[in-house]
């Protein structure tokens, strides 16, 4: 049986044991915590490097395929012959307003005016550092054209910011979409927004597959038995997004982000089924770009090179971007 989430009263579940969300005491017990600890100072507003984006306008070609990170889980995959761009968040806040919540510490690598056409939106779930009103609606005025793919019941937050035909997918659900092939994949995580509405629209990754070439965009999630599956039935993949970001203090996180020793176990999961195909480049994404939880911002990507080499992954698989940075993928 593959892996479903449970829709109980208008709620979706994930499948795996202790995976609801915290509630509000956790909330106020880590923010007491946060209030004592010793608070790692945050490096300079946009002190981590970056590079210039290499990108094809208005498209590359079909055999092309590159990957341009823009910040935390924002990127602009060139593949297909089709412009694909993953969790758009151009904003200063991740958050409802902008003069409040986590605040960018490095700014987006390119403003939504300079991104070339897009084709196809991915949505991963409604968090504001993965689902941005502002940026949503820009990408809709720059890009009326576009497809727009998300989770069960997204629809009712984008809808009335003007996306009218989102695309929802139930996990291992999938359509062909502009002649890209979009499956939604289990991640053990879960969404709200506001007030009153936990859970009530699903959570995702995808697997994106166009010209015989595939990608994995894992969205957020915190480890789970699935990955596994998820190579097996949408891999082999050329190309992987896994987040290594947002993990302390763990007691709370654990259940909804992956730290980097478990993002290395996911892609090792994900590769486990095909031993005989080359290994896919990982990017590592939601890291460095928004203060949303405890660890130092530039700890994520110093563990998982760590973890990468002890467990004798060959080291030009795995790819820490600097921001903005292309790279083909081969
Ligand atoms: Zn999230
Ligand atoms: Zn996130």
């Amino acid at each position: 049986m593959p892996t479903t989430a449970m829709f109980v009263d208008g709620r979706f579940h994930a499948p795996w044991p202790d995976s609801e969300p915290h509630g509000f005491g956790d909330v106020l017990k880590w923010s007491r915590e946060r209030h004592r600890a010793q608070h790692t100072p945050d490096p300079p507003r946009n002190s981590f490097p970056t590079a210039s984006s290499n990108i094809v306008r208005p498209r590359a070609g079909v055999d092309e395929f590159t990957a341009t990170w823009i910040g935390h889980s924002t990127v602009l995959l060139q593949f297909g012959g089709k412009n694909i761009i993953t969790d758009p968040v151009f904003s200063q806040r991740a958050s409802p307003v902008q003069w409040a919540g986590p605040r960018r510490l490095t700014d987006p690598s390119m403003s939504i005016d300079d991104l070339p056409p897009i084709d196809i939106v991915l949505l991963s779930h409604n968090h504001y550092d993965h689902l941005d009103k502002r940026s949503v609606k820009r990408i809709l005025r720059a890009s009326p054209n576009a497809k727009w793919v998300g989770p069960l019941e997204l629809s009712r937050y984008v809808r009335r910011w003007g996306v009218r035909d989102l695309v929802e997918l139930d996990w291992w659900g999938s359509a062909v979409v502009d002649g890209v092939r979009i499956a939604a994949t289990p991640a053990r995580h879960f969404a709200a927004r506001g007030l009153g509405d936990r859970n009530k629209s699903l959570w995702c990754g995808f697997s994106v597959e166009a010209n015989g070439r595939r990608a994995f965009f894992a969205g957020d999630t915190a480890y789970h038995p699935a990955f596994q599956e998820i190579g097996e039935r949408c891999g082999p993949f050329d190309f992987v997004m896994i987040p290594i970001g947002a993990y302390d203090p763990r007691w709370f996180m654990k259940i909804v982000h992956a730290d980097p020793e478990e993002a290395v176990q996911i892609y090792r999961d994900i590769v486990a089924g095909h031993p005989n195909d080359q290994n896919p480049l990982m990017l590592a994404i939601h890291w460095g770009t928004f203060r949303l939880t405890d660890e130092a911002m530039d700890e994520p990507p110093k563990r998982a090179i760590a973890r990468w080499s002890e467990v004798g992954l060959p080291s030009d698989r795995l790819w820490i971007a600097r921001f903005g940075e292309t790279r083909s993928v081969i």
